[in-house]
């Protein structure tokens, strides 16, 4: 995928924006907008978030695991989405335990305020010309 980015993207107009469809894991963004990818979508985020994998800075959290049944922290202490705000990893943990519904919208949340914050993130960077 980075060979064929590294050759096509200099062909393309410099004044329109680059969209790359269906790439949404974390490394390859990073890949990507070195190599002048503008924008993406992707499932990613939520088929992730559907199966309790949880996006933080520090990789990702598995809510399945046991480690979480008592954990009575957020998913990740310094984000602002509302899941994280409200519930607890062992609220969700009994909530994917239990197949409630209410756990993949919890996540999903999570997971695409996750994403948001990064491309955010991204978007200073660029702007800065650190990128
Ligand atoms: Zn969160």
């Amino acid at each position: 995928m980075t060979d064929m980015l590294s050759y096509v993207v200099p062909l393309l107009p410099e004044t329109k924006p680059n969209h790359l469809l269906g790439i949404g894991d974390l490394p390859s963004i990073d890949q990507c907008i070195a190599l002048g990818i503008d924008t993406f979508d992707s499932s990613h985020p939520t088929r992730c978030a559907r199966h309790g994998l949880l996006f933080t800075k520090q990789g990702n959290v598995k809510i399945l695991n046991s480690a979480n049944k008592y954990c009575f922290e957020p998913i990740e202490c310094d984000c602002t989405c509302l899941t994280c705000q409200k519930y607890t990893r062992a609220y969700i943990h009994h909530l994917f335990k239990a197949k409630e519904i209410t756990a993949y919208s919890l996540a999903s949340i999570h997971n695409l305020h996750f994403m948001v914050s990064l491309m955010q993130s991204y978007r200073h960077n660029i702007l800065e010309g650190q990128i």
